[in-house]
C-alpha cells in the first residue's frame, strides 16, 4: 500500500501526511442503506411515471443532492427541468419509501472502524449529501460519542454537493481548519469520491456496492477495498504508513 500513499504525495506536491482527522461518507460507507436507497428512487420514479430508470442507476447518483438527480430524469424524459414544485413532491415521496424501507443495518465494520480511529487521536468526521431525518437521527444512538453537530457536513450545510468538492472543503474546515494532506477520505460512491478528490484529499474507496473497482479508480480513488471489514483490517497499516512517511521527511 505505501506506493499509494507516496503516488499521492507526488501528484499533489505535500512533503507528507499529517493525519489529524478521518472524514466519513455515511450511506455505503457507515450504513448499509444503499439497496434502501436505490429501491426508493426507483419505485418513486415509476409512481410519477418515468420509464427509463433502473435501480442501478441510483448507485451512480449516489451523494448527489435529491433536486440534481430529480433534473436528470426530467430532462432525459421531458426534455427539461422540474419545477421547484415538482421536485418537492418527487423528493417527499422518495423520503417516505426510504423511511418505510431503511432497515438502518449498520455496515459491519464500520463501529470498530470508527473506534479505532478514536484510539488513535483522529478525529472522525461525517461528510453526507444525505438530508434524510430517518438516518441523521440515528447517527448518536448507532455510534455514541462519535460525532456532533460541530463535525458533521449534511445536505443542509452545502450549496453545491457532491461531485463538487465544496462538502469535503467544509470537512476540512469543520476538522479543524486543515489542509488536504491532514485527512484521508472513507467513500463508496463515484461522485463523493470525485468530491474527494477534488478538494485534494487521499481518498480509499470501499466498494460495498454493485459497481467494478475500476469505476471507483477513475472517479479518483487513491485506494480501493471490497470492504469496511477489510479496512478496519488494514486501518493500524495505514495509519503507520503514514506516520512512517511523516518520520522520514522530519527525521524522526
Ligand atoms: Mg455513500
Amino acid at each position: 500500500m505505501v506506493k499509494q500513499f507516496k503516488k499521492y504525495l507526488q501528484t499533489h506536491r505535500y512533503p507528507n501526511f499529517d493525519l489529524r482527522a478521518v472524514l466519513f461518507d455515511m450511506d455505503g460507507v457507515l450504513y448499509d442503506s444503499m439497496p434502501n436507497h436505490a429501491c426508493s428512487w426507483q419505485q418513486t420514479m415509476e409512481e410519477f411515471g418515468f420509464k427509463t430508470t433502473k435501480p442501478e442507476e441510483f448507485y451512480l447518483h449516489e451523494g448527489r443532492p435529491g433536486k440534481f438527480t430529480i433534473n436528470i430524469i426530467f430532462q432525459r424524459e421531458l426534455g427539461r427541468d422540474a419545477t421547484d414544485e415538482e421536485i418537492e413532491k418527487v423528493y417527499s415521496r422518495k423520503t417516505e419509501l426510504f423511511s418505510q424501507y431503511n432497515s438502518g443495518k449498520i455496515m459491519p465494520g464500520a463501529r470498530e472502524v470508527l473506534e479505532m480511529v478514536k484510539s488513535y487521536g483522529l478525529l472522525p468526521v461525517l461528510v453526507t449529501g444525505s438530508g434524510q431525518p430517518s438516518l441523521l437521527g440515528k447517527l448518536d444512538e448507532d455510534f455514541p460519542g462519535i460525532f456532533t453537530p460541530d463535525t458533521m457536513v449534511t445536505a443542509f450545510d452545502v450549496k453545491f454537493g457532491k461531485p463538487h468538492p465544496e462538502p469535503f472543503l467544509i470537512g476540512l474546515k469543520k476538522g479543524g481548519n486543515l489542509q488536504p494532506n491532514q485527512a484521508i477520505v472513507i467513500e463508496n460512491a463515484p461522485l463523493g469520491i470525485e468530491s474527494a478528490h477534488k478538494a485534494g484529499i487521499f481518498v480509499i474507496a470501499v466498494d460495498t456496492g454493485p459497481l467494478p473497482d475500476s469505476v471507483l479508480k477513475e472517479a479518483g480513488a487513491d485506494l480501493v477495498l471490497d470492504s469496511m471489514i477489510t479496512l478496519k483490517e488494514k486501518l493500524s497499516d495505514i495509519f503507520s504508513i503514514t506516520q512512517s512517511i511523516y518520520n522520514e521527511v522530519n527525521r524522526i
